[in-house]
């Protein structure tokens, strides 16, 4: 049996893909599923655009490209993984400059880069740009966003007995093979332990033998923008003059409000400020980003979150999914929400087969985790 330690995307993903190939499994989550950063992610399923700001189609594009098909065709219910009944918020994300020169620019060298993936429209083709002054460039990039609680909703309802709430405190070796884990509700043993426990990885990892892997945090300070008014819904990315989006914008909506949430360079350069002027500075980039909408804002909150992946060596972001595999073990950070599958892939190709007899424990169900601006 396989034992995953972590219900986020990552080790839900691999447990429908073991599920589909008829290899057991369980996953063990220490509190709600998708809690650590799968929860608190904007649900995008890049396909590299992102990066090729620049005009570079650079390695990461490449690897990221196959996903957001990969994805659409889970979310259509072709290949191994069902996901039929998550909901999409949209089957394409917005990029956007406004209208100074360097701006325009950008826009020009990402569509050369990436014109299959990447359509100029016309302002009056999107709700809320065209009815109200936007004066820039917009294009639609074929890479969907979905309603991650749904996701996980849907993933779990498949994976009825194989998931449960415990704790992992410890791997069990013996010799230098992993045998096992020791959780709050007891021991047990696997054939296979694959970590795919985000930022929690780091302390399993530091009371093992596993010498020389390594993960490395790279922080976000996010803002959630609570209207009183809703806008028309936003999903994508407001390109200033640089080679990242100067701000990511989705948008969730309840019943009774509509929160958007707001990342990008906003996000990464706020890390030092306090959480009013982090506020301040996501005020400012409204501004710049959409300031011909007249959105009624009735509260910001910073949303400090890190986001856990394999160690570059310098800190910078990792081209792909990180997976590494020992007697027993194997240890894998996606790096992104949409690389889920190509983990999965990485990780079947390092255990797949399993003849031990499925051994499944009887302890408690984890619940669904809430979008930290809830
Ligand atoms: C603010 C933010 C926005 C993002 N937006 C996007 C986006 O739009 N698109 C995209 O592709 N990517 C995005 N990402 C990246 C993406 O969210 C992550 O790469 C992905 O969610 C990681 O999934 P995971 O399953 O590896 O980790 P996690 O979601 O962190 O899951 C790990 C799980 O392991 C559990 N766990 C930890 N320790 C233990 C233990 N000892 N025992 C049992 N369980 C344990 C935790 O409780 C947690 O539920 C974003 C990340 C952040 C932080």
């Amino acid at each position: 049996m396989k034992i995953i330690v972590g219900g986020g995307i990552a080790g839900l993903w691999l447990a429908l893909e073991y599920q589909a190939r008829g290899v057991p499994c369980i996953v063990l989550e220490q509190g709600a599923l998708g809690q650590g950063q799968t929860l608190a992610s904007q649900g995008m399923i890049h396909g590299g655009t992102k990066y090729a700001l620049d005009g570079v189609l650079s390695q990461a594009a490449t690897v990221i490209g196959a996903m957001p098909n990969r994805w659409l065709d889970a979310l259509a219910g072709r290949g191994m993984v069902d996901l039929r009944g998550v909901r999409v918020h949209r089957t394409t994300q917005l990029l956007w400059s406004t209208d100074s020169l360097k701006s325009q620019l950008v826009g020009f060298f990402a569509s050369k880069a990436m014109a299959s993936r990447l359509q100029r429209i016309q302002p009056d083709e999107e709700p809320g740009f065209g009815d109200a002054g936007f004066q820039g460039l917009l294009y639609r990039l074929n890479e969907p966003v979905i309603d991650v609680s749904s996701c996980l909703s849907v993933m779990a309802a498949q994976l009825t007995g194989c998931l449960f709430q415990a704790k992992v405190h410890a791997l069990r070796w013996q010799g230098q093979r992993v045998i096992g884990v020791d959780t709050e509700h007891g021991y047990i043993e696997g054939d296979t332990v694959i970590l795919t426990a985000g930022e929690g990885t780091e302390a399993l990892l530091a009371k093992t033998p596993a010498q020389g892997i390594r993960m490395q945090r790279r922080p976000l300070a996010m803002v959630a923008v609570r209207l009183g008014q809703p806008t028309a819904p936003i999903f994508g990315h407001y390109i200033g003059f640089g080679s990242k989006p100067k701000l990511t914008v989705s948008t969730h909506s309840t019943e009774t409000s509509q929160t958007l949430y707001l990342g990008g360079q906003l996000a990464e350069d706020g890390l030092d400020c306090s959480d009013a002027e982090q506020c301040q500075r996501a005020l400012e980039a409204l501004r710049q980003g959409l300031g011909w909408r007249s959105l009624a804002i009735e509260a910001l909150s910073v949303i400090r979150i890190a986001r856990a992946e394999p160690a570059t060596g310098q800190g910078h972001r990792p081209e792909t999914a990180g997976v590494f595999h020992r007697d027993g073990l194997v240890v894998a950070w996606p790096t992104k929400l949409a690389l889920a599958p190509a983990l999965a892939d990485a990780v079947l190709a390092a255990a797949s087969g399993d003849d031990r007899p499925d051994s499944k424990p009887t302890w408690p169900t984890p619940a669904i985790g809430r979008y930290p601006w809830q």
